[in-house]
């Protein structure tokens, strides 16, 4: 069998499937590739078992078909999340966001249960105590029915200095005006998908212009997110984050800076943002599920500063949530 067919062939997935990899298998990183992860709708509900429906994989062979509509189009749609101490953070806000990005790029309902028990497995079986966990699921092979999904953890990288001094950041239009979900939804505005082609040209953008991370300004003005994070700003003891019908991901690591912000006696505001308040705000921040906040300490080459004490308290909040 071709490890590069395997993935769609339901007899040979299950003849491959084993429960978790051998001991001496054990690796920090883990791969779990799922069969039939999002079921065409009408299709017969699998009676098979979860865990026959899960085959721990080799990182270093091809696993996915290069027919795959993910591998040929970027047709397909992801999630990355932290798991700190076993615990997979914001699972179900994540699962939420993956069930919103399936709609709306008209792909099969994912079997959540089959990614629940995927993740399980997957951050149990690495011996890291802190994994992202990359969730993936495409349209699959060109004409066939059967959507490709895995499961993929790995180490974080270490990112306590930016945590702690900040990054430079550029804002950069991103061509859309701020009501592209609603006057053009085909554009996929809000939707996590596979093709982040652009989002990396933008770190390229950055690089070139000395920066380290981007901030997307709408085409008619308004600050939106950055190619991996969202923006929140403060002012005093208010936190505001630009609304996300503005085509941009409702951000799980800004949902509980926002939570552990009302529960400091801070208020919080979802609404639209214009680039000047960038300048004026008492702290900006890039938040995202792995690297969690980071401060903003220059903008467009303007040094800013910001509030060493709230990004402190929030940030050791943020590491340590278990749910
Ligand atoms: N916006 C975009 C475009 C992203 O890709 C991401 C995460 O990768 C975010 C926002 C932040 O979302 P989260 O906090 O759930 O990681």
């Amino acid at each position: 069998m071709s490890a590069s067919f395997a993935l769609n062939d339901a007899a040979d997935t299950a003849a491959a499937a084993q429960t978790a990899p051998a001991d001496d298998a054990v690796d920090t990183r883990v791969l779990i590739m799922l069969d039939d992860a999002a079921p065409q709708p009408g299709a017969v509900a699998s009676d098979r078992p979860l865990t026959d429906r899960l085959r721990f994989a080799d990182i270093t062979e091809p696993q996915v078909s290069v027919l795959d509509l993910g591998v040929t189009r970027g047709d397909g749609i992801f999630e990355t999340l932290d798991a700190v101490d076993g615990y997979a953070q914001a699972l179900e806000p994540h699962l939420a966001r993956l069930v919103n990005s399936a709609r709306l790029l008209d792909l099969p309902h994912p079997d959540l249960d089959l990614f629940r028990e995927a993740i399980t497995q997957a951050i149990a079986a690495s011996t890291s105590p802190r994994l992202s966990v990359k969730l993936v699921l495409t349209r699959g092979v060109e004409g066939g029915t059967v959507s490709t999904g895995w499961v993929f953890a790995e180490p974080v990288p270490d990112f306590d200095e930016a945590r702690r001094n900040g990054i430079s950041v550029v804002t950069l239009d991103r061509g859309y005006r701020h009501d592209a979900p609603q006057t053009s939804p085909w554009l996929l505005q809000g939707a996590k998908t596979l093709s982040y082609a652009v989002n990396k040209a933008v770190y390229r953008e950055a690089a070139r212009r000395g920066a380290d991370d981007v901030i997307f300004i709408s085409s008619d003005g308004f600050v939106l997110e950055g190619p991996t994070s969202n923006v929140v700003l403060q002012f005093g003891t208010h936190l505001v984050t630009p609304s996300t019908d503005q085509g941009i991901l409702r951000g799980t690591a800004q949902g509980a800076f926002f939570e552990y912000a009302e529960a400091n006696g801070l208020t919080t505001e979802y609404r639209q943002v214009t680039p000047d308040e960038l300048a004026v705000a008492d702290s900006v921040w890039l938040s995202s599920s792995v690297r969690q906040i980071v401060p903003v300490r220059e903008i467009d080459g303007a040094a800013r500063t910001f509030d060493a004490k709230l990004n402190s308290a929030a940030l050791e909040y943020l590491l340590a949530r278990h749910r």
